[in-house]
């Protein structure tokens, strides 16, 4: 029998665990993107002491961590040592790709940040808002500011879920890039400020370092959600956003196997709501207590097949985004189509924009992502005939509602991610009628843009 501890043994204990994973963490950090994306902290040592050597990190389906003696509970329990304790507050699968990402987020930009993962975006969005949204008798009622160009579960989260039945008012921002729409929108009552970059469908970007010093100005943090350009190309942090959610199920797992979000923050957070220990490290206090309690974890397989796909995730992001701008050009010279939306062409409005933001790690190159959105010509505004022949034409690429996946996807965003809000949603949002989404995959252009071809030649 091994001899029984006491509380203040573990608690010792977990002051060099601590430092062990401090040290692990700025050994990482002296690393490239790639290296990172790769290795996380799962080294030799971890591996060799606690997984068999395994090279990859194991997927602990576990639902709960056993404890030599009552007083490494106690201690563990107090959250005074490093514990996973119950998978609904973490695991150790999990916390590999929680360290991962918040190294990734954070990547040369000298702010110190941490992650929580989530069962979806959705939840890590829902985490991201919720803590600021509370009551609190010293303030007015709580409002928010967002962007109207958000992804159509997000303006759904925000319209109905927030608004219709918690009454919080929502401010919506319609031209993200006016900062004197994000100033005036801003009073006592707000409490934190949202935005999408690029926007899911319309690829809207908005200025992340004036907004967040508009937001500062007013103690309120900058939230962004930046699925769609993901840390290979743009990380907020580094342009002083306090927080920023993934919907990790997009090009973070390409492959395409889980729903996965994820929230990172920036230590000491700007906001004039919440506790100390909140503002000081708001990705693991929120971990450790609203997260805990509300739920949202995610299951373990999830995690490790996500860090699995992010390990090529900036390879990815070149080879697609070079295959992007490339179908672009040629939608945009193509007589059957009208205007499209891509940062990287030169006429794109925010095209000075997306070359201070949207930059390829661990180089100087400007590449702008795999999202771009094609309005296809019809007789008259408002018709969809056209629209629909091409859409319904394509063969190789697929007609789903799904984005940054390894596969080219086209989406009808008006008749499926924005159906539910409605004609003046949409209008709110700019989604038109003849708007088609186009996610490139990493198939060779030449074969993207044969099918696109094929398809564009049955509109009338
Ligand atoms: C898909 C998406 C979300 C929601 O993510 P889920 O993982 O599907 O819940 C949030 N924001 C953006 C920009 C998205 O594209």
């Amino acid at each position: 029998m091994n001899k029984v501890k006491n509380a203040n043994y573990w608690i010792e204990k977990g002051k060099q665990m601590t430092a062990e994973r401090q040290r692990r963490i700025d050994r990482t950090k002296q690393w490239k993107f790639d290296t990172i994306a790769t290795h996380g902290l799962y080294d030799l040592t971890e591996a060799l002491n606690s997984n068999n050597g395994s090279i990859m990190e194991p997927v602990y389906m576990s639902p709960a961590q056993a404890y030599h003696d009552s007083g490494e509970m106690e201690a563990a329990l107090a959250y005074q040592m490093p514990t996973w304790c119950y998978s609904r507050i973490a695991n150790p699968s999990t916390f590999f790709l929680e360290e991962t990402t918040a190294l990734l987020e954070a990547y040369q930009s000298g702010v110190e940040a941490s992650c929580v993962a989530t069962s979806s975006g959705m939840s890590a969005i829902r985490t991201a808002t919720d803590p600021f949204l509370v009551k609190d008798d010293s303030l007015p009622p709580p409002n928010f500011v967002a962007s109207a160009k958000v992804y159509g579960g997000s303006f759904q989260q925000f319209w109905i879920r927030r608004r219709k039945e918690q009454g919080i008012e929502v401010r919506w921002v319609t031209n993200p890039l006016d900062l004197n729409e994000w100033e005036s929108k801003i009073d006592e009552g707000t409490r934190f400020v949202y935005g999408e970059f690029p926007s899911n469908p319309s690829v809207a970007l908005f200025d992340i370092e004036k907004v967040a010093e508009i937001a500062h100005a007013h103690t309120i943090p900058l939230i962004v959600d930046s699925t769609c350009a993901s840390p290979a190309l743009t990380r907020p942090l580094e342009f002083g956003a306090d927080i920023v959610v993934q919907s990790a199920s997009k090009v973070l797992s390409a492959s395409g196997t889980s729903i996965v979000g994820l929230l990172t923050a920036r230590k000491n957070i700007v906001s004039k709501i919440g506790t100390d220990e909140m503002k000081a490290n708001f990705a693991i206090w929120a971990k450790l207590w609203p997260y805990r309690d509300n739920g949202p974890a995610l299951h373990p397989m999830a995690a490790i097949m996500t860090l699995n796909d992010m390990r090529s995730l900036r390879m990815r992001i070149a080879q697609m985004s070079n295959t992007a701008i490339k179908v672009s050009e040629y939608l945009a010279s193509h007589p059957k189509v009208g205007r499209v939306y891509y940062p990287g062409l030169e006429n794109y409005e925010a095209y000075n924009l997306a070359k201070k933001y949207m930059k390829l790690v661990d180089g100087t190159e400007n590449m702008f992502g795999y999202m771009l959105l094609a309005e296809i010509n019809e007789k008259n505004d408002g018709d969809t005939a056209n629209t629909r022949r091409f859409y319904d034409n394509l063969d190789m690429i697929w007609r789903a509602t799904d984005l940054g996946r390894v596969k080219t996807v086209a989406t009808l965003n008006a008749i499926s991610t924005h159906q539910q809000q409605g004609e003046e949603g949409r209008k709110l949002a700019s989604i038109k009628p003849n708007a088609v989404r186009i996610a490139v995959g990493i198939e060779h252009a030449d074969d993207i843009i044969a099918d696109l071809e094929k398809a564009l030649s049955t509109v009338k």
